[in-house]
């Protein structure tokens, strides 16, 4: 099974500090892509049933079984992921591995510039609100300095 990553591209434009990782993905492969992302210190993650068509078009998820879409959209989930700038690749490379199976409509990633993030709790913005206790963040600082 080859290991498919996304082809490198370090240069994010509009540059910012965070960016959105939005993937629409084949939902039975979803549970595989969160707990992929929970291991990596992943912590904040938002989920929509969607339905949409690609390349796919109107055929029917064939995992699915008893789907039938009357209106040639297929249902897909859509992950929301917001990471700072040097954690998006790996995150990218994480959803690919847990949802790839190399069929047409496996899915496809948006990356979006975000301006600002802010915890409703504390009011805290930027970095401060983005980092997670336990995060990936974290997780590679206390690596470091053990
Ligand atoms: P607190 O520390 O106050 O609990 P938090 O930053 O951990 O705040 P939550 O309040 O747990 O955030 O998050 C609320 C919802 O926001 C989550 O259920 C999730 O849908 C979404 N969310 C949080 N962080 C992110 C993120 N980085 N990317 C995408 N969605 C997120
Ligand atoms: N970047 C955050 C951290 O390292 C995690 C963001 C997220 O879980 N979406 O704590």
């Amino acid at each position: 099974f080859p290991v498919i990553r996304a082809q490198s591209s370090q240069e994010y434009t509009p540059e910012a500090k965070f960016y959105k990782i939005e993937a629409i993905l084949r939902p039975w492969r979803v549970p595989h892509v969160s707990l992929g992302l929970l291991k990596m210190g992943i912590r904040g993650v938002t989920v929509s049933d969607v339905r949409g068509f690609g390349a796919q078009g109107g055929s029917t998820e064939r995992q699915a079984g008893s789907e039938f879409s009357e209106d040639k959209f297929v249902a897909k989930v859509k992950m929301e992921i917001v990471v700072s700038r040097d954690q998006v690749d790996a995150v990218i490379d994480k959803i690919i591995e847990e949802a790839r199976t190399g069929e047409i409509g496996d899915g496809k990633i948006f990356l979006i510039p975000v301006s600002d993030v802010i915890r409703v709790r504390t009011g805290e913005r930027g970095e401060m609100a983005e980092r997670m206790t336990g995060g990936l963040s974290d997780i590679l600082s206390s690596a470091v300095s053990n």
